[in-house]
């Protein structure tokens, strides 16, 4: 059977961080599949599809790593449904580390069969959020090296950064 894991984030808009994350994930498993997560009760900048489009333009080729997004509905359930064992999940810093034990917990209760894998981020990208450079090309600053250029571009026309 081959090890599938899902990589669920809001990806508003992917970032150098994220796709780090995911090249060394693939590493440990046969597929990933990055999953836009879509929340009603969450406001994002850029659309379901814009997202989806980025990512499926930055692993354009990649046999093993498939984009998809899934909306209001359990996370285990999306993952059970795609035949997966695993997700992955990145931390950076302490206020992550409350946020995702909690989660992985809750998720371990409702489908314990499923396994939350954290990976540590790069000391590169620590600093990087999707929220901080939203606010860096808002204000007119470069993204260069913290979020692809085809996702800057895209920032730049949504917020309008010099
Ligand atoms: P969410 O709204 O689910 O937190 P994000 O798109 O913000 O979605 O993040 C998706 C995943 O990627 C999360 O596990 C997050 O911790 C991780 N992540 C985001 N940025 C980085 C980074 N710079 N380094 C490591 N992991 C990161």
């Amino acid at each position: 059977m081959p090890t599938i894991a899902v990589c669920p984030g809001s990806f508003d808009p992917p970032t150098e961080g994220h796709i780090n994350i995911i090249e060394r994930a693939v590493k440990l498993f046969d597929k990933i599949i990055v999953a836009v997560a879509v929340n009603s009760s969450k406001q994002c900048l850029l659309s379901t599809d814009e997202r989806v489009s980025l990512l499926k333009t930055l692993f354009k080729g990649r046999r093993n790593i498939a984009i998809d997004s899934f909306e209001d509905r359990l996370l285990v359930d999306y993952v059970r449904d795609k035949k997966a064992t695993a997700v992955i999940r990145g931390l950076r810093t302490i206020q992550d580390y409350d946020y995702e034990f909690q989660m992985a917990l809750a998720n371990k209760k409702l489908a314990p069969e499923v396994e939350t894998v954290f990976m540590m981020t790069d000391s590169d990208y620590s600093f990087v959020s999707s929220s901080i450079i939203r606010e860096i090309i808002r204000l007119g600053g470069s993204g260069k090296g913290i979020v692809p250029a085809i996702a800057e571009k895209l920032l730049k026309q949504k917020l309008g950064g010099h």
